[in-house]
């Protein structure tokens, strides 16, 4: 253990920032099961995927061998405007529990999207404009992803299209004014402007849209846009590799003070800034060098790993997508009105999936309502009021530190932060008022969803 004094915050040096992702597939052994062509049940080629995502992401996509892929300087030129993001020591949080855990947290909420997709938006759209491409087209449900993309498309010129989810369209109309403040143009989905959209207006009239109708929209709208593809902010390889950005700097600022983690905690939506933080930890363990406990928190109301099944299907309900073997509850699955939008989603990273699979890493469910507690105390003492996503961390990091409490163990706890909460200002409302209620799904509700899952 170190005799050093640990700053309340640990920053990095610029020159100590990461100049190359880290790819935590070249050290599996079991290599996530690729992407198939839902028509043939064959791999996904690079030439298929191209006709939707920019031919340098595609490569990423299939690339489960190079543990290392370089930064280009212009997207490190980027990361420096808000980059290294902050690892703070919660000494405040700790004191209030009475815990002899140490807590430590990743903030990525420092920037205008106010969450850590702006890591892979930018990557995404610096591809994009190298490609000599016009535009990119994108879903959005909260709203995160789309006002991380359109800030990035803004800095490269690359023309920006946002279908966003009708309800979030009405209830969220700041985070729309951000997207079109940076340029993107944002339709409310479903929308007259594609064939899948008409058609699900037709079948639906006067319905409040859903991120897969969404995801539909939007890859229509690539495919049949000259000089337009397609981007995903979580969920794929090529995001996770992105994100490794969030792990490199944190195993940095922990080396830098000789700490060492004993757990290391994410929420999990589609896996994306778990993936990220955890991927260099990941990687030791993988090679055996070093041991860690790593949690993957979900919500209840919308539990892929913990209640899901690990099977091929569907990334989007509109069914254009390829099928990823992941954890999945079934791309028809409906989850309830949580507030955390950013973790409603039907499955779970491929690679993610494997690890669970594998048994090298843990996950657990929380319910919302001690999700909106603990974001509550963690506001109190650290100041920072936290994206309801992130809270779901949060939550399992002070179960954590309680247990420590009880044991006298001094472990050393690491969570990600993902995001600030200023636009889930309703959530919080229902919280303050006692109104939230908690979901969980009955058996039957997942059946329903199984019973949808692609058959060969
Ligand atoms: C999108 C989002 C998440 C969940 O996405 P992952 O891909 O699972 O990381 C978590 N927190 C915030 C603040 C988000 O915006």
């Amino acid at each position: 253990m170190s005799q050093k004094e640990i700053p309340y915050k640990i920053y990095l040096e610029e020159q100590e920032m990461p100049k190359q992702w880290y790819n935590v597939r070249a050290d599996m052994t079991n290599k996530p099961a690729p992407l198939l062509n839902p028509a043939t049940w064959q791999p996904m080629t690079a030439q298929e995927l191209g006709k939707v995502f920019c031919d340098e992401l595609v490569k990423q996509e299939l690339d489960d061998q190079n543990p290392y892929i370089d930064i280009p300087v212009e997207i490190r030129n980027f990361y420096k405007m808000y980059r290294p993001s902050p690892l703070v020591r919660a000494y405040c949080l700790e004191k209030k529990l009475q815990t002899p855990a140490k807590i430590y947290y990743k903030f990525e909420g420092n920037n205008t999207s106010g969450s850590h997709k702006l890591n892979s938006a930018i990557a995404q759209a610096y591809y994009a404009k190298k490609q000599g491409l016009a535009g990119v087209t994108t879903e959005t449900g909260a709203g995160q992803w789309g006002t991380a993309l359109s800030m990035a498309c803004a800095y490269f010129e690359l023309d920006c299209k946002v279908y966003m989810v009708k309800v979030s369209y009405e209830q969220k109309p700041f985070r729309r004014e951000v997207m079109r403040t940076y340029g993107a143009s944002v339709t409310p989905s479903p929308s007259e402007t594609t064939a899948v959209g008409r058609k699900i207006l037709e079948e639906h009239p006067g319905t409040t849209g859903s991120l897969g109708c969404a995801i539909s929209e939007a890859v229509e709208a690539a495919t049949s846009t000259e000089g337009y593809r397609y981007v995903l902010g979580s969920v794929l390889n090529q995001v996770l590799l992105h994100q490794s950005v969030i792990g490199l700097e944190t195993k940095a600022a922990l080396d830098k003070y000789e700490i060492v983690p004993d757990i290391v905690i994410g929420c999990a939506g589609g896996g994306s800034n778990l993936g990220g933080l955890i991927s260099p930890f990941m990687g030791e363990k993988l090679r055996g060098e070093r041991d860690y406990k790593f949690i993957a928190v979900e919500p209840a109301s919308c539990p892929s790993l913990t209640r899901g099944r690990y099977v091929y299907d569907f990334c989007d309900t509109g069914r254009v997508c390829p099928l990823a073997k992941m954890y999945t509850l079934g791309s028809g699955f409906i989850p309830s009105a949580n507030h955390a939008g950013g973790l409603r989603y039907h499955g779970m990273s491929s690679t993610l999936s494997q690890l669970y699979a594998d048994g090298l890493m843990e996950a657990r469910s929380v319910e919302q309502t001690a999700v909106f507690e603990a974001a509550q105390q963690f506001a109190k003492v650290e100041g920072i009021l936290p994206a309801p996503e992130s809270a779901h961390a949060i939550r399992v990091a002070i179960d954590e530190a309680i247990k420590c409490k009880e044991t006298g163990e001094e472990k050393t706890i690491v969570f990600g932060l993902t995001g600030t909460g200023y636009f889930d200002m309703k959530a919080y409302e229902r919280f303050n008022n006692k109104e939230m209620v908690d979901y969980i799904p009955t058996d039957a509700d997942l059946e329903a969803g199984f019973a949808g899952l692609p058959q060969k």
